[in-house]
């Protein structure tokens, strides 16, 4: 037995009667309905190992292995590893990866169109004896210039006739390795006149000499995805194969071999692809960035890469819920990337303990605070780990004299509406006391380099016992304490809502954000974090939910910030920049 993961830890127990319905699940329905597979229900998630996974993916990994969830039924795992010169290891590595990671459990059904490379074979041969394939002399680039558009019929391949005896003779020869690349190919006779133009007469099979990461040399001819890949889910009694829309003019093709065969025929149903606001979703241009250095590698934490998503501290769960909520349909759309950060949010409120660290320190000196009589007075205040769940208790945060604030939290000239410190102004200092700057210290340059304040002793805990109120709660860290980090924080990779939109003469690559990533090497946190585990997350109070990153050291905590808060006073500031105007 493997273990099924997540299923438990998540409360994700879909069942026909609580999931939200849509097209493909009625479909479903309808066949367990009219025994159309003998009540079977069988999926399969195929990546082509030709890049990391990404958000998309992760639609549909949710779709083909919920639904096998759902129906008790099962969801195989298959590369689509037919085209030898694109696809590597590491791939087929890190998609095995993702896969486990966000829920999907193929148990022992892991699979390759590979393996299947020999009776693919059979079976195009099958096709040539039954008249309905043919080897073609033309290169693959003169069968695409002779296909003819929407409106002209293409034109038929001079080598259409071929008897079957020519045809058996020159596909043996083409996979003895008699031919260089392109020379020839195998393709379908179907209808150079069809309005579909997948079926004027498709290649079914072409030259490659390139090697294959799991066959090596042992083939020279590679089948193309429609006849490879229809075949390849017959083969493993696939009942519904569900892919994206744009296989919507392919089906007849899907179709159309498994008939001429006479081998057991899934039903092919196409879905809506996920597209994000400010985010690209296509492997080839997530290739560019990589190869190109314009980020860290598939991992980084602004890719939309699933080891992106993963390393920036998304959960499984947030992806799950995000998939779910945003369903499948038959129109293309795109997602507001907001949405997704919204059940990233709603995730980690429940799990991540709140902390407190400064990001840009500021230096606070509490002048009537005792000094100790070795070394500084330290009190420990109690401090919760999360309001939202009880059962993650509490801890002690060390506090003293000399504390670090955020140096958003002091302006010596405060604009309206701006209720932090500032000079003589009262504040709570969060699980600490009541303090009221009284002076601040200067650099040459002008800057504030330490505030000097006076605290209430009888505010102990946050709560002053004359009922008098402050109108602000700000975070601290007691800087004798406090540990150093480096703090990452992320912005959208691209400025654009559709990264795709070029003004003329550039690349998408034009769209990309300057400001995507900047690093804070001075951040200070509360002790407790001190060997925090990479992969952990934390909501560090007021700012956002932060989680350890892999580059983290013993001397040297390194945080992503995974989201921020919804930050109310950007929007009190955007508002007032409105109304000034
Ligand atoms: P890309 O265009 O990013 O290279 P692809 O479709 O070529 O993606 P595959 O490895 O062939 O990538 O995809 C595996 C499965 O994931 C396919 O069934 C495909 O339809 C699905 N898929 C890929 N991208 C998306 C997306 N954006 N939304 C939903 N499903 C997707
Ligand atoms: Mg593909």
């Amino acid at each position: 037995m493997h273990p099924r993961p997540s299923e438990a830890d998540t409360g994700e127990t879909t069942t026909p009667e609580t999931a939200p319905s849509n097209f493909i699940r009625d479909i479903i329905l309808d066949d367990l309905k009219t025994n159309k597979y003998g009540g079977r229900v069988h999926t399969r998630f195929p990546p082509e190992p030709n890049g990391y996974l990404h958000i998309g993916h992760a639609k549909s990994i949710q779709l083909n292995f919920g639904l096998a969830r759902e129906f008790g039924g099962k969801c195989n795992l298959r590369f689509d590893d037919t085209n030898p010169s694109r696809e590597e290891t590491e791939y087929v590595d890190s998609i095995i990866e993702d896969v486990k990671w966000l829920g999907g459990d193929w148990e022992n059904r892991l699979f390759y169109a590979s393996d299947y490379f020999g009776q693919l074979y059979e079976w195009a041969v099958q096709l040539i004896k039954a008249g309905q394939a043919y080897v073609c002399d033309l290169t693959p680039e003169q069968v695409r210039q002779q296909r003819g558009t929407l409106t002209e019929a293409g034109q038929e391949s001079p080598y259409r006739g071929r008897s079957v005896e020519d045809n058996l003779d020159l596909f043996a020869r083409m996979k003895a390795g008699e031919f260089p690349d392109g020379a020839r190919t195998l393709r379908a006779k179907i209808d150079m006149a069809s309005p579909n133009l997948n079926l004027r007469d498709p290649i079914i099979y072409r030259i490659s000499h390139a090697e294959h990461h799991r066959t090596g040399k042992q083939w020279c001819i590679y089948p193309m995805y429609d006849f490879a890949h229809g075949e390849s889910d017959s083969i493993e009694s696939i009942t519904h194969s569900i892919c994206t829309l744009e296989f919507e003019d392919h089906r007849p093709l899907y179709d159309w071999y498994l008939e001429q065969l006479g081998i057991y025929h899934p039903r092919q149903i196409e879905f809506d692809r996920l597209n994000l606001t400010y985010t690209l979703l296509s492997k080839r241009k997530l290739l560019t960035l990589v190869q190109n250095k314009l980020v860290q590698g598939w991992d980084d934490p602004r890719m939309p890469t699933i080891s992106g998503l993963r390393r920036r501290g998304y959960t499984p769960e947030a992806i799950r819920n995000f998939c779910r909520r945003v369903g499948v349909s038959k129109t293309n759309g795109t997602t507001e990337l907001g949405l997704l950060e919204y059940f990233l949010r709603e995730d980690l409120n429940k799990r991540a303990a709140r902390v407190m660290a400064v990001l840009r320190p500021l230096r606070l000196v509490i002048d009537n605070y005792p000094e100790g009589q070795i070394g500084q007075e330290v009190e420990q205040m109690d401090a919760v780990n999360n309001p939202e769940d009880e059962s993650m208790g509490s801890r002690k945060v060390p506090f003293s004299r000399v504390l670090y604030i955020e140096q958003d939290d002091f302006r010596e000239d405060p604009p309206k509406q701006y209720f932090r410190l500032a000079p003589g102004r009262e504040v709570r200092l969060r699980y600490g006391y009541f303090v009221t700057c009284r002076s601040v210290l200067k650099d040459a340059s002008g800057r504030v380099t330490e505030i000097h304040c006076t605290y209430d002793p009888a505010t102990r805990g946050g709560n002053a016992p004359d009922g008098r109120k402050v109108k602000s709660t700000i975070h601290w860290v007691s800087a004798e304490h406090a540990i150093d980090a480096e703090v990452r924080l992320y912005d959208t990779l691209f400025t654009r809502e559709d990264p795709n939109q070029v003004d003329e003469g550039q690349e998408f690559t034009a769209n990309l954000n300057p400001q995507s990533l900047e690093v804070l090497s001075g951040a200070k946190l509360e002790p407790s974090l001190r060997g925090a585990a990479a992969g952990s997350s934390f909501q560090f109070e007021r700012l956002g939910y932060f989680s350890v990153d892999p580059d983290t050291k013993p001397d040297k905590l390194v945080f992503n910030r995974t989201v921020a808060l919804r930050d109310t006073w950007a929007k009190i500031e955007k508002k007032s920049e409105k109304t000034s105007k």
